[in-house]
């Protein structure tokens, strides 16, 4: 049996909706500006027909269940929300054709790209990496995951409110790059296993948090999310 010197650190893991076990985390991934009217309002464009989608990712440790209560993070002054179609794969895969795509997904959830946006947008300029604005303690928010073998979500409403006044309203049929290119294109570049998590980038609209705000969203079909914002440590 191997002995550590001091206990290893929990497996970060998810509720699963109807079920007892709970749904290990091994990654998360974060798809970088997939919905037009987001990528304008971040001054960058996207042209499918000449760009591939980007990604980013950030340690299983950030993640933070729906509900929960997080401390204002440090060194922010502009902490953002980003409403997001979370992805649970279920499936070994590897350059997987998008016609397959279905077959590595375990389910789906709600979640939230937390993210420092000022430490975010001097990283960008400046071509530094993006782990102070992204890669934030308890930054990816995530629902219980919900079963949906096989499924694939191309459709719905994808919603946001912050203390009950709408901040982002959109649909996943916007997805620049939807859920079957995201799983073929990320699969060139990874070994995806089950316990990875994707999430599918952010609509238009996102926008400042202030300690005390309550944040609330939702993917139609698939589930809510919340976090409430609590004061600075
Ligand atoms: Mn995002």
């Amino acid at each position: 049996m191997t002995t550590y010197l001091f206990p290893p650190p929990a497996v970060p893991s998810l509720p699963i909706l109807g079920r007892d076990e709970r749904f290990p985390i091994n990654r998360l991934f974060f798809v970088g500006r997939n919905y037009h009217a987001h990528a304008v309002e971040m001054g960058k464009p996207v042209d499918k027909s000449v760009e591939r989608p980007f990604y980013f990712t950030k340690a299983p440790q950030t993640l933070t269940p729906s509900g929960a209560t997080v401390a204002y993070p440090p060194e922010t002054k502009n902490y953002h929300f980003e409403m997001e179609l979370v992805v649970a794969i279920g499936a070994a895969g590897f350059r997987v054709k998008a016609d397959d795509a279905h077959t590595v997904i375990y389910g789906y959830a709600a979640g939230l790209d937390m993210t420092r946006r000022d430490l975010q947008l001097v990283a960008r300029d400046k071509g530094r990496p993006w782990d102070l604005g992204k890669d934030v303690e308890q930054s990816s928010v995530c629902s219980a995951i919900v079963p949906m073998q096989g499924q694939i979500v191309d459709r719905g409403a994808i919603a946001l409110e912050v203390n009950g006044e709408t901040k982002q309203v959109s649909d996943v049929d916007k997805l620049i790059w939807n859920v079957r290119e995201i799983i073929a294109d990320l699969s060139l570049f990874y070994h995806l296993v089950p316990g990875d998590l994707i999430y599918t980038g952010t609509p238009e609209g996102v926008g400042a948090v202030l300690p005390g705000d309550r944040i609330t969203g939702r993917v139609a079909g698939v589930a809510e999310v919340a976090l409430t914002v609590g004061s600075p440590e």
